[in-house]
């Protein structure tokens, strides 16, 4: 938007600071130029009024976690079953999908994702299929290519289909910003790990890993042993050569030097030793609560464990293949029912402003201030009057009713 904009709402949420009741928010070329009380704002010329009267308006949500090309699989995986035979209902899906499925899949995820507030997300891709869609849809975010690579033999392989990806996508201009993501401990050899990793950080390109998200990976990382070894047999991917790490996911990256400044997903089991790796290596964890409900996996301990050292935790909605919905209005009524200790307006941090520090945007996007892009979620206000926003948020909303990205209604 190139135009100055005058945007008067009930409520605004800027989360930087207290809920402000009949507030104005100036727009000028995209970015906030004012935001504050009507009285304050300063009587300036403006080519459009938006009126939210009627309305709470909040930054847009981020969500940092998603796998948009999975979309399709919502409501088609069995729930109940462990781990590895979920991977294996997933990859016969996936195996059988075209490139025309897939894009498709990719849009059915971006329509949801915006239906429900979310204007910036960080989505991890094998194909590199979303990168298109997501510019095409004008929103915000990281598209991760994700590496994938156990045995040593298919190191070579991926790193030169990661490096013809890297050239054809990567840009440092757009809202859309190229990462890398090998996609966990237990399905990359060590080798593939820190060359995956070394490619990203030499060209300062974000990096996202899974980490620690179920038993079994624990247990393969420790002894070697378990469903996630006889998955790799199955596969015809077990290497001979491999031997376990005998330390916790969170301490082999470590001990790999691939855990610094990375994105950390799910982290659903962790001991104290992890948690202080994870705070001096500086890592932002998305926290999956939904996904975790799909699995029925109760993971408390970890939240407050990251909250108590002053981790960034963001959460996150993973994908339909392991989630009913890609909405954080929901994943913040699940965070208030998990820890109903945590205020209202903490919740709605993680769906804002932590999510934005997670994919490295913080001085751009997550809060209303002044200088940061209007990307704006404007969600109709009840019949019942309401004393708390936050709270109407976290324990109510399903929806917006539209999206503003730097100023402009996302159609
Ligand atoms: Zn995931």
């Amino acid at each position: 938007m190139d135009k100055t904009a005058r945007l008067e709402a009930k409520w605004i949420i800027p989360v930087s600071s207290p809920p402000l009741e009949d507030g104005v928010i100036i727009i000028r070329k995209g970015r906030i130029a004012f935001i504050g009380e009507k009285g304050g704002c300063p009587d300036l010329y403006c080519d459009e009024i938006i009126d939210c009267q009627e309305q709470i308006v909040m930054p847009g949500l981020v969500n940092p976690h998603t796998h948009l090309a999975l979309s399709g699989l919502k409501g088609r995986i069995r729930q109940g079953s462990g781990f590895t035979d979920w991977i294996r209902e997933v990859v016969s899906y996936t195996r059988k999908m075209s490139r025309e499925e897939i894009i498709s899949c990719v849009k059915t995820g971006i329509d949801e994702l915006v239906s429900a507030g979310t204007t910036t997300i960080g989505d991890i891709s094998r194909s590199g299929y979303s990168w298109k869609s997501l510019k095409e849809s004008g929103l915000r975010g990281i598209v991760y290519i994700e590496v994938i690579g156990f045995n040593r033999s298919q190191r070579e392989k991926e790193m030169e289909s990661l490096r013809v990806c890297a050239e054809s996508l990567a840009s440092k201009n757009g809202r859309v910003i190229f990462g890398v993501s090998p996609h966990s401990p237990y399905t990359l050899s060590r080798e593939l790990l820190k060359e995956s990793y070394g490619f990203a950080a030499e060209r300062d390109y974000p990096v996202a890993i899974h980490i620690a998200e179920t038993v079994p990976e624990s247990e393969f990382i420790e002894k070697g042993t378990g469903e996630i070894r006889d998955l790799m047999i199955e596969f015809g991917l077990w290497d001979e050569g491999w031997s376990p790490p005998g330390d916790s996911p969170v301490k082999y990256l470590n001990n790999l030097g691939v855990l610094k400044g990375i994105l950390g997903i799910h982290l659903n089991y962790v001991d104290d030793h992890d948690l202080a790796l994870l705070k001096e290596n500086e890592v932002s964890v998305i926290f999956c609560p939904g996904s975790n409900q799909w699995f029925g996996r109760d993971i408390r301990y970890p939240l407050s464990g990251f909250l108590e050292r002053g981790i960034n935790v963001a959460l996150g909605t993973d994908s339909l293949a392991s989630n009913w919905k890609l909405n954080l209005f929901e994943e913040m009524r699940m965070t208030n029912n998990l820890f109903p200790q945590l205020d209202y307006h903490h919740i709605i941090e993680m769906c804002t402003i932590n999510g934005a520090r997670a994919l490295n945007m913080e001085n751009q996007i997550g809060t209303l201030s002044i200088g940061k892009y209007a990307d704006i979620a404007i969600i109709d206000l009840p019949d019942h009057k309401i004393d708390d926003p936050e709270e109407y948020v976290v324990t109510e909303v399903d929806r917006v009713r539209f999206t503003l990205l730097q100023g402009n209604p996302i159609q």
